[in-house]
């Protein structure tokens, strides 16, 4: 996409139809959420993961759990605008719209199923994912593939009609919670780096492969190490060709779609509401450096919906999300480290011994409707360190910018396009 291309007005007029469906959307909600309900955050602690999992229940049998995915897959066949509405009505509700692995269950393999698959995997694991049978993580990022993914290792080898597995994944989210995992493997270590990689559907329950859960600094072990140590998954496994990944796992990375521009905005507000509220509490709404500092923040959240309704049109329009979704991963992931920074300063000393509720997500901001408690914001602030990495760094996220929508001249390659050549130089591999 040029620079020329990029630039675009902003018309997120919604017709009356769409407002026709946002009163359906809100007379769902009210008929199906426990009286006094305050956001998923508000609820003790020990209930959010069984509420989150009857209520993905309660989704599903109303065609809202995968409200995008055609009728005939269980989906509730949504039009573009109804799924924006729908997800504006959810944030603003602060209700899960499925629970913690569905990000990689629906969002990146359903969908990339929908779209790559063969008729035969459709009808085998779109039902599974969504009845919850079968849960999903990411298997991409490897200790030397991470920015640079085509750099990837972890080998498949066909065995008759079996592939077999050697390598290792790493930081794989909820890994220990899934049953299932997708694999970029290199099936074809002489091709060109991004021609000899296959994307596969792989079963983790089988001795072959191991997860090891990596603890963060906030001490919770949100994401793991994968080992495959002659792990096999069937031959028909591979979704598009065999040594044509690439684009599939790409296309996957690209589903960042009109609804995180419709809730992103939402999200971050809630949470500077609650900041400000901390400010209140704690005396420091009185000093002009934090309101001067609250006063950014705000900048920020108005510009993020702004930014967001300029994506929300063009995603209306049936655009391609295109540049959009690096503008937006940059913008929210750097305005969240300083957020919390400044929760930090409010607190002052109690920062140091949090404590009251740890956020019940490792993700971005707290559950709507948290407890304002010292530890709440400790955690987003440990938190959004991770969020200026997980799903491609600020640094990689800026080059897109300046190549897409900027029009600058590509950044250098330091390795060659040679896997095998790397591994040579690098002394991984003699021959
Ligand atoms: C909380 C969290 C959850 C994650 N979950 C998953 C998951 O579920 N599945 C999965 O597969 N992966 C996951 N990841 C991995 C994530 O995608 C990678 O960490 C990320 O892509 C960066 O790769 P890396 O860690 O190897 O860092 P590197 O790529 O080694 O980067 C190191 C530094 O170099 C910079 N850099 C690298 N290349 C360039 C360049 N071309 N130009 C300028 N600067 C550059 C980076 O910005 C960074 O500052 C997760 C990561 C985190 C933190």
């Amino acid at each position: 996409m040029s620079g020329q291309r990029y630039r675009g007005g902003m018309d997120p007029t919604y017709s009356e139809e769409g407002e026709a469906y946002r009163e359906k959307i809100r007379a769902f909600l009210a008929t199906n959420l426990p009286d006094g309900w305050h956001g998923i955050g508000a609820l003790p602690g020990d209930e959010v993961r069984p509420f989150s999992e009857q209520w993905r229940k309660t989704l599903h049998a109303n065609g809202l759990l995968a409200a995008s995915w055609p009728e005939v897959y269980g989906g509730g066949g949504a039009t573009p605008l109804e799924q924006v509405i729908m997800a504006e009505e959810f944030a603003i509700a602060g209700v899960p719209t499925g629970t913690a692995n569905d990000v990689f269950s629906i969002q990146m393999v359903g969908n990339t199923l929908l779209n790559w698959g063969t008729p035969e995997q459709k009808a085998h694991h779109i039902p599974r994912i969504l009845s919850g049978e079968d849960v999903w993580c990411q298997g991409y990022s490897e200790p030397d593939a991470g920015s640079d993914l085509g750099n990837l290792g972890c080998r498949a080898v066909l065995d008759g009609d079996e592939w077999v597995i050697n390598g290792q994944k790493i930081w794989t989210s909820a890994g220990h919670l899934a049953n299932w995992i997708f694999v970029l493997a290199r099936t074809d270590p002489d091709a060109a780096k991004h021609k000899g990689i296959s994307f596969l559907l792989v079963p983790m329950e089988q001795p072959g492969v191991e997860v090891r859960p990596i603890a963060m600094m906030s001490g919770e072990s949100e994401f793991n190490e994968v080992f495959f140590t002659d792990a096999r998954c069937p031959r028909v496994n591979v979704v598009g060709e065999i040594n044509g990944g690439w684009p599939v796992a790409m296309s996957l990375l690209g589903y960042e779609r009109g609804e995180a521009a419709a809730t992103m905005p939402i999200m971050f507000r809630t949470e500077l509401d609650r900041l400000v509220a901390l400010a209140r509490e704690r005396g420091a709404i009185d000093d002009p450096l934090i309101r001067q500092r609250l006063a950014w923040c705000h900048t920020k959240v108005e510009i993020m919906r702004y930014l967001g309704k300029r994506a929300l049109t063009r995603f209306l329009q049936g655009q391609q999300p295109g540049a959009d979704g690096a503008i937006s991963k940059l913008y929210w992931s750097e305005y969240h480290r300083v957020v919390t920074e400044l929760a930090l300063d409010i607190l002052g000393a109690d920062a140091m011994t949090p404590a009251g509720r740890w956020p019940a997500t490792s993700f971005q901001a707290d559950l709507p409707g948290a407890p304002n408690d010292s530890a709440s914001w400790v955690g987003a602030f440990f938190n959004a360190r991770a969020g200026t990495i997980y799903a491609g760094t600020s640094q990689v996220q800026r080059n897109i910018i300046g190549e897409l929508v900027l029009g600058l001249p590509k950044e250098p390659r330091a390795r060659s396009d040679s896997w095998r050549d790397d591994q040579k130089a690098a002394g991984a591999i003699a021959s």
